[in-house]
C-alpha cells in the first residue's frame, strides 16, 4: 500500500513539474503560427515535437537515465535540422546574382541557418535573430555550461550517434595538440568575418552560398563549398566519430563547443566522482566520448572541462559513483541535482529547436503528400 502511495506521489510530481515544460513547448510552437498550417499536417507537425520533448522528460524523471533519451532527442533534432537546412538551401538556389559581392552573401547563408532554426520572431531581420541566438546561447552557457553540446546543439546528435556505432575504436590515440584546432578555426572564422568588410575577398575565398547561387561552372568557391560542406561534414560528423568512438566534430573542430567548454567553469554544476563509492574500474573513462575522463590520470574527482554532461558515464557506472554535482565531489541528492540540471537543458532545447522540428516535419509532409 505504501508503495502504491509513493508511486502515485511520484507520478503526480512528475506531471506537475512537467507542466511548465509542456506550456513552453506549446507556446513556442503556436506563437505566430501560420493559419494555413491548421490542418492535419500542421497539427501532426506540432504534436510530434511535443510528444518527443515530453517523453524525454518523463523518461529521465521516472528512470533516472539521461544518456539514451537525450541522445534520441538530439539525433531526431540533428536529422531534422540537416534535412531542413538542405531543403532551404535548395529552395534558395538561384536567388543570388552572379555578381553578389555586396555583402549579401554572408547574410544570405546565415539567414538560411536561421530560417531552418525557425526561432520565434523570424520576421524581424537577421540582426534581431543573431542577437536573440546569442542571448539564448549565453543564457544556456550560464545555466547548463557545455550541456549545450549534448542537449541543445542541432548538430550534436549526428556526431554522438556515429561515435556509438560498433564496439571497436579503429583510431585509439589522438594527440593532445589536436585539441587546439577549434581555437585555430575560431581565429579563421574571425578573420573571414573581418575580411567580409571587403565583400569581394570573402566572396572569392569562402562564400558558402555560391553553390546556391546557380553560378555556372565549377568556380573555386563552389568547389570549396562542396568540399567543406559535403566531404568535410561526412568525415568529421560520421567517419571519424565512428572510427574513434569519440565525438570528433564537437571536440576537435567546433569552435562553439570550445567556447562552451569555458562556460563549464562559469556554471555551478559539475560531473563528479564520489571517491567513497568509486571502485576505480575506469569504465566511465573508456565510455566517455568527450575526452573528459583520463584513464592514465584518474586521480581527479571532477570530469575535465570538455565534459558535455551527456550522462553516459553515470548511467553506466554500476556503483553510482559518478553524478551531476553541486559541491564538486559528493553524490548526495544526485537524483534531485540531476533533475535541476537536466530540466533547463530540455527547456533550452525546446526553445531553440521545437519550431524547427515542426516546420521541417511540415515541409517534409508537404513534399510527400
Ligand atoms: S565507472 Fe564508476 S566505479 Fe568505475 S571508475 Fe568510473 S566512477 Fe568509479
Ligand atoms: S564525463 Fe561523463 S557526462 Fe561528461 S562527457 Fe564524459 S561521459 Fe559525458
Amino acid at each position: 500500500m505504501k508503495n502504491v502511495f509513493s508511486n502515485t506521489k511520484k507520478i503526480l510530481m512528475g506531471i506537475i513539474i512537467g507542466l511548465p515544460l509542456l506550456a513552453v513547448v506549446f507556446f513556442i510552437l503556436t506563437l505566430n503560427m501560420n493559419p494555413s498550417h491548421l490542418g492535419f499536417k500542421g497539427l501532426f507537425s506540432i504534436a510530434i515535437p511535443i510528444i518527443i520533448f515530453m517523453s524525454v522528460y518523463f523518461f529521465i524523471f521516472f528512470t533516472g537515465k539521461v544518456d539514451k533519451p537525450r541522445w534520441f532527442l538530439t539525433f531526431i533534432v540533428g536529422i531534422l535540422f540537416i534535412s531542413g537546412f538542405f531543403i532551404n538551401f535548395l529552395k534558395n538556389s538561384g536567388s543570388l546574382d552572379a555578381d553578389c559581392a555586396e555583402g549579401r552573401n554572408v547574410t544570405h547563408f546565415i539567414s538560411i541557418f536561421f530560417d531552418t532554426l525557425s526561432v520565434p520572431g523570424g520576421g524581424n531581420g537577421i540582426y534581431y535573430l543573431l542577437i536573440l541566438f546569442l542571448i539564448i546561447a549565453f543564457g544556456a552557457a550560464l545555466a547548463v555550461g557545455r550541456g549545450w553540446c549534448s542537449f541543445i546543439c542541432p548538430l550534436a546528435g549526428i556526431d554522438d550517434c556515429f561515435s556509438r556505432l560498433g564496439k571497436k575504436a579503429w583510431i585509439k590515440n589522438i594527440p593532445t595538440k589536436w585539441f587546439n584546432v577549434p581555437y585555430a578555426i575560431l581565429l579563421v572564422c574571425a578573420l573571414i568575418f573581418a575580411g567580409n568588410i571587403t565583400p569581394s575577398t570573402q566572396c572569392t575565398l569562402s562564400c558558402p552560398s555560391k553553390t546556391a547561387a546557380s553560378i555556372t561552372g565549377l568556380t573555386y568557391a563552389a568547389i570549396s563549398t562542396i568540399l567543406i560542406l559535403g566531404v568535410g561534414l561526412l568525415i568529421l560528423l560520421l567517419i571519424l566519430p565512428f572510427m574513434t568512438k569519440k565525438r570528433v566534430f564537437c571536440n576537435l573542430v567546433c569552435p562553439i563547443g570550445k567556447l562552451f567548454s569555458l562556460a563549464n567553469k562559469l556554471n555551478v554544476f559539475s560531473v563528479a566522482i564520489d571517491p567513497e563509492k568509486c571502485k576505480n574500474c575506469k569504465k566511465c573513462a573508456s565510455l566517455c566520448p568527450n575526452f573528459a575522463l583520463d584513464k592514465s590520470d584518474f586521480t581527479k574527482s571532477l570530469a575535465g572541462y570538455s565534459c558535455t554532461r551527456c550522462g553516459r558515464c553515470m548511467d553506466r557506472c554500476t556503483s553510482k559513483a559518478i553524478s551531476y554535482s553541486l559541491d564538486k565531489g559528493s553524490s548526495k541528492n544526485s537524483n534531485l541535482i540531476k533533475l535541476f540540471y537536466v530540466y533547463p537543458c530540455i527547456l533550452f532545447a525546446a526553445v531553440l529547436t521545437s519550431r524547427m522540428m515542426a516546420n521541417t516535419l511540415y515541409t517534409l509532409l508537404d513534399l510527400v503528400f
